[in-house]
């Protein structure tokens, strides 16, 4: 016999796989936009086993995995975030509200912000420790929604600025993600 709530719960099931099976190909495709020198490559390859490895046991919330990849995979092309200290004049902080993109990193109350985007300085410390945890322990994290939001949206635009290609494996997500509000 056939319910709605049983078909509802097998779509669950297929929107959990998409979703899954999406990051996955979300992390190769970053890999393949941020190769660089072999060197950082085995660093890269070495990032994409681990993340797999903590996807495949479904230890950890995929949203905060991703933005972790993101930080090291940025990190390990010399892309590097700078937030312990003012990227414009040096100083050290140990918070902000605003991340720049032209210069890399957390910017001090003192320095003028622009080319770049204001953050909650809990968006702000939450990426401050992921990129500073090794992506193992990315299962020990938790993060509130609006925050995950706010990560998400620094990372893709510092991502689309800083590599030739932009990815796209995170549009199909975004997209049910839209369709779902849309009918609440
Ligand atoms: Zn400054």
């Amino acid at each position: 016999m056939i319910n709605e709530s049983s078909v509802i719960d097998s779509f669950q099931e297929l929107l959990n796989d998409l979703d899954t099976l999406t990051y996955a190909s979300y992390f190769c495709e970053i890999i393949d936009i941020s190769m660089q020198d072999e060197e950082s490559n085995r660093d890269l390859f070495k990032l994409l086993i681990t993340a797999f490895y903590l996807i495949k046991n479904k230890a950890v919330d995929i949203e905060i995995l991703a933005r972790a990849f993101e930080l090291k995979v940025l990190q390990a092309t010399g892309y590097g975030f700078n937030l312990e200290h003012c990227c414009i004049c040096r100083k050290k902080i140990n918070t902000s509200n605003y991340v720049s993109f032209q210069y890399s990193g957390g910017v001090c109350s003192d320095c003028e912000k622009i080319n770049g985007l204001n953050v909650s300085y809990a968006a702000y410390n939450a990426i401050k420790y992921l990129f500073k945890i090794p992506l193992e322990n990315v299962h020990r994290v938790n993060l509130s929604k609006e925050i995950k939001y706010e990560i998400y949206k620094v990372l893709s635009q510092f991502i689309g600025q800083s590599y030739f290609r932009k990815p796209k494996s995170l549009d199909i997500l975004n997209y049910l993600e839209n369709f779902k509000q849309n009918e609440v």
